[in-house]
């Protein structure tokens, strides 16, 4: 029988309701979330995401801004928003997207954001947080979307064996710090796998929760994955086809007709991981405005 389809749209509407659910609690306490979006240059696929985050953070009920900057923004003139945006009482959240043009560092235009307002979860203040398993910072959108999914579909992590395919900073790393803690959703055993792994299948075999994050086309195949396992695939690539419409595809790093034969549970490409990212996003700045209220509240009791 074909695995069960984990259906990332739908789990990520439930995520957004609840979100639009708080918002609306926080603006009857006198706080509207804002979200500030920073966009440099013109690369098409960012601006998709862009105008993506603007209007769902709008259909949650928040405050949205987006900030459009010319290619040739120096890091200097970059730090400047950052630095306007770290200070404006009515946004708990900035968001860079990146890439970001090649005069820019893009590391040190992370670090400038205030960890208190990194909703996307990459400064090393919030990647420290995570890894210790302190909850008052914020985790990367992907990878706490991949949780918040396992979790609203009720699958089990606790003790599960969990194999992570890649280590980037945005997914595979925090992935496994996600899975890594004593916390619900959690207590997985978790192996990291990379490009330098010795035979990957071997790993690929043994995982309960198989998550693939590689940045390649169908590479995990059927013959990789245990019967009846749950397979989350991060993976978004284009790849040509001349039956589509535009002349290309989105496929995932799964190869999805061979897997879906093998696996339990599995997410499609487009529907699966994709949607739960911006929801994670709305999340976080819903977080980082309770966050920011509760601070302002004890500094008012202890004043
Ligand atoms: P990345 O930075 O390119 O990292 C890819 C990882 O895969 C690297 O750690 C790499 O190993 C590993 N890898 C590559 N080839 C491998 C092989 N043959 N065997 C084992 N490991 C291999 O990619 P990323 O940013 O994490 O993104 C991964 C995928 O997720 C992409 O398709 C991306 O488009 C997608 N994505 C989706 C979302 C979403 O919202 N759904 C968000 C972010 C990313 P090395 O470290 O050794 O090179």
């Amino acid at each position: 029988m074909p695995a069960e389809l984990i259906d990332g749209t739908a789990i990520a509407r439930e995520v957004r309701s609840d979100v639009a659910r708080d918002t609306a609690r926080l603006i009857a306490r006198g706080i509207r979330p804002g979200l500030a979006v920073v966009l440099v240059g013109e690369n098409p696929a960012s601006a998709v995401y862009v105008r993506a985050k603007g209007k769902a953070s709008e259909e949650a009920g928040m405050h949205s801004v987006t900030i459009r900057l010319p290619a040739d923004t120096t890091q200097a003139q970059l730090f400047e928003q950052v630095d306007r945006l770290n200070a404006d009482p009515a946004i708990h959240g900035i968001l860079v997207q990146m890439p970001l043009p090649k005069q820019i560092d893009s590391q040190a235009v992370v670090r400038r954001v205030r960890p208190e307002k990194d909703v996307d979860g990459f400064h090393p203040v919030n990647a420290g947080k995570l890894l210790i398993g302190e909850r008052d910072g914020f985790a990367p959108c992907t990878p706490a979307g991949v949780q918040e999914m396992l979790v609203r579909s009720g699958i089990e992590t606790k003790g599960s064996e969990c194999v992570i395919v890649g280590r980037s900073t945005i997914v595979g790393k925090p992935m496994a710090a996600l899975l890594i803690q004593d916390a619900p959703g959690a207590n997985a055993t978790v192996t990291i796998c990379h490009s330098r792994t010795v035979d990957l299948g071997a790993h690929t075999r043994r995982a309960d929760i198989l998550i693939v994050a590689a940045g390649r086309p169908r590479f995990i195949t059927g013959d990789m994955v245990k019967p009846g396992s749950v397979v989350i695939d991060v993976g978004i690539n284009r790849v040509d086809d001349v039956r589509a419409k535009n002349g290309y595809i989105l496929v995932g790093d799964v190869d999805f007709a061979t897997v879906r034969e093998v696996a339990g549970r599995i997410t499609p490409v487009p529907g699966g991981v994709g949607p739960m990212t911006i929801a994670m996003l709305l999340k976080n700045t819903v977080r980082a405005a309770e966050l920011a209220s509760a601070e302002l509240a004890s500094a008012g009791a202890a004043a």
